[in-house]
């Protein structure tokens, strides 16, 4: 039967049709329909083609996802996107777009889907994910404390152009997005090619991990452990871009609120003992 076929991919459209609806409905503003439709028809669309056994399905939905966020929203519309448009929406008091991202995706999302987002849509991972270190070469690095810095920065940017009144704030929201993106994109590139990890941006300077990780922590979605399959082979660490310890069915695994849900390790598992 269809339906029990592809249960999941029509139980993430629907899901993400109710949000679509319901913020239509309430906000009175039809971007929210097709705003939501757009990202759970490629959501939905990624879901299918994983079921089917398509290799590139994950990209497929990060390009999807990213290039909308990024070129759509966030150059032909002019909404910041970035962490400071957040703030700088928050503290005005609008509902809009940045605002409602953050909310779906960042901070209530992780709790159902963990750091889907991060395997599935950041347009700053679109890139980095076409590098050649998709795997880490070496052990972490000890300098996780940037992303507090990064974190603050972006808060403290924001609090100053309110503190010091400055005139056509959207502009400079504007600019700062643009100019902020191309040193996301310049940092995370130099940093995968001196750590030999396309994720050592995600790891060490992301300041939306603020916001992901400790949400994550409680995800309804991750991935489940059978010890009584393994045959202890390894290959499932091998392939993780994030050094998670799946081994481990605790909350508390080895750098288990850094899980993109990327499914590397399930498909590399050769007993089916990861799902
Ligand atoms: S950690 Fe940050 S840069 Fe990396 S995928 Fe997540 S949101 Fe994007
Ligand atoms: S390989 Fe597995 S544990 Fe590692 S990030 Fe991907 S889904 Fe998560
Ligand atoms: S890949 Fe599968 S069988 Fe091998 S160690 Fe990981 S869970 Fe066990």
């Amino acid at each position: 039967m269809v339906t029990k076929k592809y249960g999941v991919p029509i139980l993430f459209f629907i899901g993400f049709e109710l949000v679509a609806v319901g913020l239509w409905l309430t906000q009175k503003n039809i971007f929210y329909l097709f705003n939501f439709s757009y990202i759970g028809t490629a959501i939905s669309l990624g879901l299918l083609l994983y079921q089917r056994n398509y290799r590139h399905a994950r990209r497929i939905v990060q390009l999807l996802v990213g290039l909308y966020m990024l070129l759509y929203l966030g150059v032909l519309c002019g909404e910041n996107m970035q962490i400071e448009g957040f703030w700088y929406y928050l503290f005005t008091g609008v509902f809009e777009a940045a605002t409602i991202h953050y909310a779906v995706a960042k901070i209530a999302g992780p709790l159902l889907f963990g750091r889907g987002w991060c395997g599935y849509a950041c347009w700053t991972a679109m890139i980095l994910d076409f590098l050649p270190y998709k795997v880490p070469a070496g052990p972490r690095k000890n300098i996780g404390f940037i992303r507090y810095i990064t974190f603050f920065a972006s808060l403290f940017f924001v609090v100053a152009l309110f503190l010091f009144q400055v005139q056509e704030k959207e502009y400079i929201l504007f600019y700062s997005f643009l100019a902020g993106n191309l040193l996301y994109y310049m940092v995370g590139i130099a940093l995968a090619f001196a750590y030999k990890d396309n994720r050592a941006f995600c790891k060490y300077i992301c300041p939306i991990t603020l916001f992901l990780k400790p949400m994550s922590y409680f995800s309804l979605l991750r991935i489940h452990y059978d010890k009584e399959k393994c045959i202890s082979c390894g290959k499932c660490r091998q392939v993780c871009p994030m050094d998670v310890d799946m081994m481990d069915n605790s909350r508390g695994r080895k750098n288990g609120t850094e899980c993109i849900l990327c499914m590397d390790c399930v498909k590399a598992c050769p007993k089916q003992a990861l799902k």
